[in-house]
C-alpha cells in the first residue's frame, strides 16, 4: 500500500468516526426528548436555528442570534440539572482539536498525522510493540552503559533539533543494543514519528526483492522519518546488492537529515572490511553520526 492509498483509507475512517459520534449523538438527543420540558426547548432551538440560518448571510440578526445561544444553554442546563455532562448535547468527536475531519486550519491535524505514522511504522516494521527506557534497569549497566542511555534519551528527546541523524550502538552479544534500539523506536513513535524497525538480515532480503522487481517496500523504509537496523553485520553479503543498497539507503537519509540508528557486532575496523570506504565514511562522518560503545558484560548470562 503506497501513501496516497493509505492516506485515502485513513480519510475514511475518520469520516466513518464522525458519522458514528453524529449518530450516537442524534440517538441520545432523541432519548432527551421524551421529557417534554427538553423537546419543547429542543423544538424550538432547531426553529430559531433554521431562521437564523436564513437570514446569516443577508443581514445578521444579532437579536435572533442571541436568543438561539440563550436555548442552547438552556439545553445545556438541562443536562447540568439532570446530573449529566452539557458537552453531552454535541456528538463526542475523538479529536477536539479537528472534530475528526483530520484538518485544522487548512493544516492536516497532528492526529491525522499520527494516524499515518503508525499505519507506516506497523506496515514496514517486523515487530510493532518496543521496550521503553522506562524498564531500563540500572543495576545492569556499568558507568559507560548508563552515560550512553543517558545520551540516547536525551537525543531522544531533543529530537528533531539534533545535529547528529547517524548512530552507531556496538558492543558484543548480549550488551543490551537491541533494548536501546527498541527504547529510541519506542520514543519516537510517541513523538507521532513513521518509524521503521528491521533487522539487517530483513532489510537485505527486501533489498533483493526490490533488485529482483518483486516488491517495493524498500522504497518506502528510504523515506520513514526514523529507520532503525537491528545487527548490521549478520545479513549474507549479496552481489550487486547488499552494499550498494545499503549505501545508497544511508546516503539518501543522509541527505534528507532522516535518522538512520544502527546496532552491531562490529567495530568501525570490521565496519570498513567487511563494506566499503563509502558505507563506512557516511556511517564515521564525524558531524552527522555518534557511535555509542557499549562495553556491559554479557546480560542476558548474568541473569
Ligand atoms: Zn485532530
Amino acid at each position: 500500500m503506497n501513501r496516497q492509498s493509505l492516506i485515502n483509507t485513513i480519510k475514511q475512517n475518520f469520516m466513518l468516526k464522525r458519522l458514528r459520534a453524529q449518530e450516537e449523538n442524534d440517538a441520545f438527543i432523541s432519548a432527551l426528548r421524551k421529557d417534554p420540558d427538553f423537546d419543547g426547548l429542543y423544538k424550538e432551538y432547531t426553529a430559531k436555528q433554521l431562521e437564523y440560518a436564513k437570514t446569516k448571510f443577508i443581514e445578521e440578526d444579532v437579536a435572533l442570534r442571541h436568543a438561539c445561544e440563550d436555548l442552547r444553554q438552556q439545553m445545556e442546563s438541562y443536562l447540568t440539572n439532570h446530573k449529566m455532562d452539557k458537552s453531552l448535547l454535541y456528538p463526542q468527536y475523538s479529536c477536539k482539536i479537528c472534530n475528526d475531519t483530520g484538518v485544522v486550519g487548512g493544516r492536516i491535524c497532528s492526529c491525522f498525522l499520527g494516524e499515518l505514522n503508525k499505519k507506516i511504522s506497523t506496515m514496514t516494521s517486523s515487530q510493532t510493540s518496543f521496550k521503553s527506557f522506562d524498564v531500563c534497569d540500572n543495576s545492569i549497566m556499568n558507568e559507560d552503559d548508563k552515560k550512553a542511555c543517558k545520551w540516547l534519551k536525551t537525543w531522544c528527546l531533543t529530537y528533531p533539533n539534533t545535529t547528529k541523524t547517524n548512530i552507531n550502538i556496538l558492543g558484543g552479544a548480549g550488551t543490551g543494543k537491541t533494548f536501546f534500539l527498541e527504547c529510541i523506536a519506542n520514543e519516537m513513535i510517541a513523538k507521532n514519528l513513521s518509524v521503521c524497525f528491521k533487522t539487517a538480515f530483513e532489510l537485505n532480503e527486501l533489498a533483493r526483492l526490490y533488485h529482483i522487481g518483486k516488491s517495493y517496500e524498500f522504497g518506502d523504509i528510504l523515506k520513514v522519518d526514523i529507520l532503525l537496523i537491528d545487527d548490521l553485520g549478520t545479513e549474507p553479503i549479496l552481489n550487486n546488492v547488499t552494499k550498494e543498497y545499503l549505501y545508497n539507503l544511508i546516503n539518501v537519509r543522509q541527505i534528507n537529515h532522516l535518522p538512520t540508528i544502527i546496532s552491531t557486532n562490529l567495530s568501525l575496523d570490521n565496519i570498513l572490511s567487511r563494506y566499503d570506504e563509502r558505507i563506512f565514511s557516511r556511517l564515521a562522518n564525524k558531524n552527522l553520526s555518534t557511535n555509542i560503545i557499549l562495553t556491559s558484560q554479557d546480560k542476558r548470562l548474568n541473569n
